[in-house]
This record gives structure tokens, C-alpha cells and sequence, in this order.
């Protein structure tokens, strides 16, 4: 029974612009079939829907439409219900005899063009949707933007970067579009596959450059600072590394535990721990994660000693428990304990982080895809920037 009524009211559509048609054309068409070979279509399709056959009903439906000016759009929907009903192969049927039909109205062809190429790229033909998408923006109308965000779509399936830039500054250039978050998400990320390229091939110079573009489209852009960070890095840049992991810490919070790392690595570089420590001391009371107190137990730990470590933990914990931070502080005491003491604790230990392990680490805010490791593209929606870490703030 699943989508029933989407028939019912598909059937509604065709009978309503039929009868519409009849009506307000009376002598339209050169020569019309015949009103009861039509209605016994309908009855057909009719009795295919309450028998449950949703497809024959369609099929039914296809021969009972005649194409005219007052059914292209039931048309349209028709064919967009099959795609979605998996039906490629008949939805592309559908709308290449909408477009073959003479004297269609510009905006229908539009329209049925953009849904044709939904069709081609459904059924993985991306040529012939590029093709066909091109054709439109060649075209100049309204159609035009549409037709930027299925081509989008298509080089990034392709892995065609510079493609797919240049479409979504062309998108952004509209006024429509201008602010529009997500293409400017997609934009910077583009950018970051360019750059990331660019530092397998050791180009460090060209992949800063390409950051900066991707910083054009979205500042904020967290995978974008990180790579520059690792270009400055890498470049023997280290303050202006640090500067940038710490422009991470401001704008996006969440994203801290991939901060750390790099950080602590840049700090070791110029010698200056004592300065990282200050640095995450003072943030601590603010910070949402866990990791940042693992960090500074470490820190401690390296600076004074186990004993520091263990007080430093216990404090904090006592405020916010954490499993992660009694794995951590386990650690520490069991070496401390006496042997029958000390084997339980190590189970202990083993099972709280066996534990922790099994969570997932990343979650995605749009469709809720959960995951052990950062994705930028949601695997699940194909939404960039979606997915964030799960922070351990205490009391997990
Ligand atoms: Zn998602």
C-alpha cells in the first residue's frame, strides 16, 4: 500500500487537467481519441491502483495522457514519480516525448530539459546530462541557475574541481544565490581537493594558494584552516600555524580534538610547551571536550611527573566525570597499586575503554549518520560540513 495515495492523487491530476483541457479547449487538438477509450484507461489504471500494481497503473496512465498544453505538467510529475520509483528507464521515455513534441512552450522545455538530465544522472549517463544541462545555461533564462546546480553535482561525481568551481561562482554571482551557504561550503571544499592534490605533489606554494581561494568563498571553512596550518607547518611557518589552529578553536569549538595534534607539534617546534599549556589551561573552563583536559594531563604529566598528572585528573574529574577521562586516569594509578588490586583495575580499564571505543566519534547534524571517522561530504546525505564531532563534555 506504500504511496498509494500519491497515485490517487496522480489519478485526480490527470482526470482534472483531461477534463480541463475538454473544457477550455474545446477543439484543440486535430484529432482527439475517443472519450471512452480514455475513461477506460482510467478504470484500467484505476483497478491496477486498488489491486496494489502501481506500475501497470502508470503505464496505464502514460497511454491514456495525450500530451497538450494542459497535461505537460502532470507529465512532469509523472515522470518525476518514476524516477523516484526507480523507473529511470521510463522516466527518460517520458520526458524525451514531452521535448519531442513541436511548439512546447520555452518554460516547459526548460523545465522538462533539467528533469531529463535528473534522469541521465540518476541512471549515471553524466554526459549526456552535461550536455544536455550546458545547452540550458547556453540558453541564458531562469533555467540557467538549475542547470549550474545539477552540472555541480555532476563534476563533483566526476572529481572535476576546477569545473565545479567555476560553476558555483558563476551560481553565486546571482543575487538569488549570493549568500547561499551551502554552494559556498561546496566552493571551499572544492578548493581543499585542489589543494590537498597540490600537497601530495609537495607544491606547497600552489596549495596555499588554492586555500586561499577556498577562504574567498567560506572563511570559517575548517578543513581549509587546517590545511593551511599544515602548509605553514610544513613551510617551517609556525607561529602563523599556530595562529590558525587557534582561529579553529575560536570559530568552530567543536572541531578542538583535531586542533590539539598539529598544536602541540607547532609549540615543540619553537620549544615554548610551557606557552601551549597556558594556552589550554586558560580555555578550559569554556572548553566542550575532553580532549583538551588529555592534552593538559599530558602536558603535566611530561612537566612534573605522574603524581601532578593523577591530581590534575582527579580534580577535574570530581567536577566532570568522563569515561574517556577515567580511562586516563586509570592509566596512570594502576602502575601505582598493589598487584591484586592493580590486575582488577586493568580489566577495568580494558572494559571502560572497550567501551568508549564502540561509540561513534562523528556525527552528521542533517540525516544523523553516525561514524568512527571525519567525513567533510555526510556519506549518507551528500551535505558538506554536516558531520561534527560528538563532544565528551563530562557526565558520559
Ligand atoms: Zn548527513
Amino acid at each position: 500500500m506504500e504511496g498509494l495515495g500519491i497515485y490517487f492523487l496522480l489519478l485526480i491530476a490527470v482526470i482534472a487537467g483531461w477534463v480541463l483541457g475538454r473544457l477550455s479547449a474545446p477543439g484543440f487538438k486535430a484529432k482527439p481519441r475517443d472519450t471512452n477509450d480514455i475513461f477506460a484507461d482510467y478504470f484500467v489504471g484505476l483497478n491496477f491502483l486498488l489491486n496494489d500494481e502501481p506500475d501497470e497503473a502508470i503505464d496505464t496512465f502514460i497511454k491514456a495522457l495525450e500530451i497538450n498544453s494542459e497535461t505537460v505538467e502532470t507529465h512532469l510529475a509523472l515522470g518525476a514519480l518514476l524516477r523516484r520509483r526507480g523507473k529511470v528507464d521510463k522516466a527518460i521515455k517520458v520526458h524525451q516525448a514531452l521535448l519531442a513534441r513541436p511548439g512546447l512552450d520555452k518554460s516547459f522545455s526548460d523545465s522538462t530539459r533539467l528533469q531529463l538530465a535528473i534522469d541521465y544522472i540518476s541512471a549515471g549517463l553524466l554526459d549526456r546530462a552535461e550536455r544536455l544541462l550546458k545547452e540550458v545555461l547556453g540558453e541564458g533564462t531562469m533555467a540557467q541557475w538549475e542547470a549550474l546546480k545539477h552540472l555541480i553535482i555532476i563534476y563533483q561525481t566526476e572529481k572535476e574541481w576546477h569545473k565545479a568551481i567555476n560553476c558555483c561562482s558563476q551560481l553565486l554571482s546571482s543575487i538569488n544565490y549570493k549568500r547561499d551557504s551551502e554552494i559556498r561550503a561546496a566552493a571551499a571544499h572544492y578548493c581543499c581537493e585542489l589543494a590537498e592534490q597540490s600537497l601530495d605533489e609537495e607544491q606547497n606554494i600552489k596549495a596555499k594558494e588554492q586555500i586561499k581561494k577556498a577562504f574567498t568563498f567560506d572563511r570559517k571553512n575548517v578543513r581549509a584552516s587546517l590545511l593551511l596550518a599544515k602548509i605553514e607547518q610544513r613551510l617551517g611557518n609556525y607561529k602563523a600555524a599556530i595562529k590558525e589552529l587557534v582561529r579553529i578553536r575560536t570559530n568552530n569549538p567543536e572541531f578542538i580534538s583535531q586542533v590539539l595534534g598539529p598544536l602541540a607539534e607547532c609549540y615543540e617546534q619553537i620549544h615554548n610547551m610551557p606557552e601551549y599549556e597556558k594556552l589550554l589551561t586558560n580555555t578550559l573552563p569554556e572548553e566542550p571536550d575532553v580532549s583538551v583536559v588529555l592534552a593538559l594531563s599530558d602536558l603535566v604529566k611530561n612537566r612534573a611527573g605522574d603524581e601532578a598528572a593523577i591530581e590534575f585528573l582527579n580534580d577535574y574529574l570530581t567536577r566532570k566525570p568522563s569515561l574517556t577521562g577515567l580511562v586516563e586516569l586509570l592509566k596512570l594509578q594502576i602502575p601505582r597499586t598493589d598487584a591484586a588490586v592493580s590486575s582488577n583495575l586493568n580489566l577495568l580499564q580494558q572494559m571502560i575503554d572497550k567501551l568508549v571505543r564502540k561509540n561513534p566519534v562523528y556525527q552528521c547534524n542533517h540525516c544523523g549518520y553516525e561514524s568512527r571517522s571525519l567525513y567533510w561530504l555526510c556519506p549518507s546525505c551528500q551535505k558538506w560540513d554536516r558531520i561534527k564531532p560528538i563532544l565528551e563534555a563530562g557526565g558520559a
